[in-house]
């Protein structure tokens, strides 16, 4: 498949395409940062069918951390379009930046629920995990 969005001012715009590796909501401390407190959409998608077609994202990496994943942003807006973990050859892309989230269906699983906040939603049925899947 093929994916198209960008950020909340159009300046970074990117193109995703191959078969999506996960979809997820992922409850994580960190994802509530990004989403305003709720768990975090997403779509990993391959690294070699990802571009960025508009300006280049600003990335930002902790310091303090040892294997810290890189998040990429639109330096002129604000938007937080994808996370980049270490180790592992996909690009997670945020639902909400899609041109059209609803191709994004429906998560497959719930991840970090370690974090979870009494107030997110897990649908019945969906698998959850404490961290991430054993793989
Ligand atoms: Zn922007
Ligand atoms: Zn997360």
């Amino acid at each position: 498949m093929t994916l198209e969005g960008g950020c909340y001012c159009g300046k970074v715009r990117y193109l995703a395409e191959g078969e999506p590796m996960m979809k997820a909501q992922c409850h994580c401390r960190e994802c509530q940062y990004i989403t305003g407190g709720s768990p975090n959409m997403f779509i990993a998608m391959p690294v070699a069918g990802f571009r960025y077609t508009g300006e280049a994202p600003r990335q930002f990496r902790r310091s303090d951390l040892e294997r810290p994943v890189t998040r990429e942003f639109c330096a002129e807006c604000g938007t937080h379009l994808t996370t980049r973990p270490p180790g592992f050859p996909a690009v997670i892309v945020k639902v909400g930046t899609l041109d059209d989230p609803a191709h994004f269906g429906a998560p497959r699983m719930a991840i970090y629920t370690v974090d979870k906040q009494d107030f997110h939603q897990i649908p019945d049925g969906l698998p959850s995990f404490e961290r991430l899947p054993p793989r």
